[in-house]
């Protein structure tokens, strides 16, 4: 199967003054577009992996994957299916908070809306380098964590359910040095559905 590219599900100045076009343009039609590129020239090398999904062969830390190409798979795979969720994991006018089965497992994991948010910021501000800050499932349980580089909470055997791309290449056209400002910026164009769906799927 491989990996293609999912589209914008909005035009790429539609999350401004948070995310400005240029910054979308380039991230979603070169920096992503390249994970795509790289993880299916990778796989050229392992027909077997051409028919398996690529949420499989990211599972146990790319164990399907042949020690040859498993740093290719890992790298470009994991920068695939990261960008793949977060595009939809945005939206212009977010919109609320969840209420539903989400909501009430953030209050009851984190003690209120406010609480996770601070801790997740906490996450994507502390990565040191490039990574990405998650919201995750571990068996059915909401859980906050960074990943480095473009690891997936996939290869750990966790569900993403929100992400946040903290590269600096995902915000230096317009936050620069100011990772804080875009990573606050963030919480106003959160597609609370899209997220609050991954969520009912896992329980
Ligand atoms: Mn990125």
């Amino acid at each position: 199967m491989g990996a293609e590219i999912v589209a914008l599900p909005y035009a790429p100045d539609a999350l401004e003054p948070y995310i400005d076009r240029q910054t979308m343009e380039i991230h979603h039609g070169k920096h992503y577009a390249t994970y795509v590129a790289n993880y299916n020239k990778a796989i050229e090398q392992a027909p077997a992996l051409a028919q398996a999904s690529l949420e499989s062969v990211l599972a146990n830390q790319c164990a399907k994957a042949p020690d040859a190409i498993k740093t290719a798979v890992r790298n470009n795979g994991g920068g695939a299916v990261n960008h793949a969720l977060f595009w939809q994991m945005l939206k212009p006018k977010g919109g609320a908070p969840p209420s539903g089965p989400l909501g009430d497992a953030i209050r009851s994991t984190f003690g209120s809306q406010e609480q996770f948010q601070t801790a997740f910021t906490a996450a994507a501000i502390g990565r040191f380098g490039s990574g990405w800050a998650w919201l995750v499932a571990r068996a059915g349980k909401l859980e906050v964590l960074s990943t480095a580089n473009q690891d997936s909470p996939l290869m750990d055997g966790l569900v993403p359910i929100l992400g946040l791309d903290v590269w600096e290449h995902a915000y230096y056209l317009k936050y620069q040095n100011r990772r804080a400002d875009y990573v606050a910026a963030f919480w106003n164009i959160v597609n609370w559905d899209f997220v609050a769906e991954r969520f009912r799927a896992v329980k």
